[in-house]
């Protein structure tokens, strides 16, 4: 048994952010004091919470503090709201996948609910630091320039050391999934010839350590139509980050929405449960949100800390949990599903429900 409280920073985010997070704290708090796992949730301010009491929306104190906890849950950002005065404008998130080297953002993609028609199950391997983010792909400075009024000079960076990286994670994942031993590289590179060929490159050389495992390329524009029209022909897909953004959002598209599609950024030394969705200012308040996507981020955090600190009951609250989320969501009664998923459940109604099926 882990002989210390597993230390976790909660940072609840903007728009649905508190409501999500804190469904995934009490699934989480519930679980693990059934499979005697001892917790330390450290809350820490982020986003409009920290700018409205610090003036900015990222505290150094906060960056301090989650350099001593063994994970992070986070909330959606408002990416690009924050006032112009805010140092860390325009994204927090940006700025802590940079400072901990985030570098692999993980987003699994499943038919969760079995009437679904197609059995999809494939995760997207996304490359988190740099291609076309202004935010992040520079040492200093933002990646986006006014030469003239009328004109705005992007840059995109893309290097050797995060194509290999991103590519050796992808392959590593489709060996343990054993499933269809299939990775999809996603790029551009009849367009962006350089950039994308470099990572094509790179993929190529992993691919060669792994013959087990077979390559396959398309391009992003094919893919997005493909993953449309037959996503359970995909098992791993790696790609920069811009594409992996917007190609994960078409997937959970496929299997019910962002209200079902969690996410993982990881590193070598740090991860965070992260949901793919943003802090939809549509529904924010209005206790609706679907909490899935962030409870089985939760649940994929569980797991990466499993794989670093090997104690069983961090790996049976994260089985748990996400088994769980997945029996709820497959329930017969669609009364019980939030709004997104065409029920009429509140956020908490929703929470409880998992709650209550934790106790069996
Ligand atoms: P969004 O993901 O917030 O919302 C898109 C649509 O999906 C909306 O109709 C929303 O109601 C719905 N939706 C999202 N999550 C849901 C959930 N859990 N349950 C039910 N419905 C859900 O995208 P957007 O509206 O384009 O962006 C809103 C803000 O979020 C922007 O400021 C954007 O920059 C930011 N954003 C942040 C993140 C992040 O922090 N990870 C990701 C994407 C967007």
């Amino acid at each position: 048994m882990i002989q210390r409280p597993l230390r976790l920073a909660i940072l609840k985010g903007d728009g649905i952010g508190p409501e999500v997070v804190e469904s995934a704290v009490e699934v989480l708090r519930k679980d693990a004091k059934k499979n005697l796992l001892p917790l330390e949730l450290i809350y820490l301010p982020i986003g409009f919470q920290a700018y409205n009491s610090v003036g900015r929306s990222l505290p150094p104190s906060t960056i301090e503090q989650m350099k001593k906890c063994d994970g992070w849950i986070l909330g959606p950002l408002s990416s690009g709201t924050y006032p112009k005065d805010d140092p860390d404008y325009p994204m927090a998130s940006g700025k802590i996948r940079k400072a901990f080297d985030l570098f692999a953002n993980l987003r699994p993609i499943r038919s969760i609910r079995s009437k679904d028609h197609q059995k999809i199950d494939l995760i997207i391997v996304r490359e988190n630091t740099e291609d076309f983010y202004p935010d992040r792909n520079l040492y200093k400075g933002y990646g986006e320039f006014w030469p003239d009024e009328n004109t705005v000079l992007s840059l995109r960076v893309v290097t050797r050391k995060a194509c290999r990286r991103i590519a050796e994670t992808a392959f590593k994942i489709a060996q343990s999934r054993g499933e269809k031993n299939l990775v999809t590289a996603v790029h551009k590179a009849n367009v962006l010839i350089e950039g994308d060929g470099l990572f094509l490159e790179e993929v190529r050389r992993v691919a060669k350590e792994y013959q087990q495992i077979e390559l396959q390329e398309g391009l992003v524009d094919s893919v997005a139509m493909h993953l449309v029209m037959s996503p359970e022909k995909f098992d791993v897909l790696v790609t920069t980050n811009m594409f992996g953004d917007i190609l994960s959002d078409v997937a959970a598209g496929t299997v019910g929405g962002l209200g079902l599609a969690p996410s993982l950024n990881s590193g070598e030394n740090y991860a965070m449960a992260q949901a793919v969705h943003g802090s939809a200012p549509d529904i924010a308040g209005k206790g609706i949100a679907n909490p899935s996507a962030e409870i089985l981020s939760t649940s994929l955090l569980l797991q990466w800390l499993y794989s670093r600190i090997g104690d069983e009951s961090i790996h049976q609250t994260a089985l748990d949990i996400e088994g769980v989320t997945m029996n709820v969501l497959n329930s017969e009664d669609n009364d019980q599903f939030t709004q997104d998923l065409g029920g009429r459940a509140t956020t908490k109604e929703f929470t409880l429900k998992i709650l209550r099926h934790l106790e069996k």
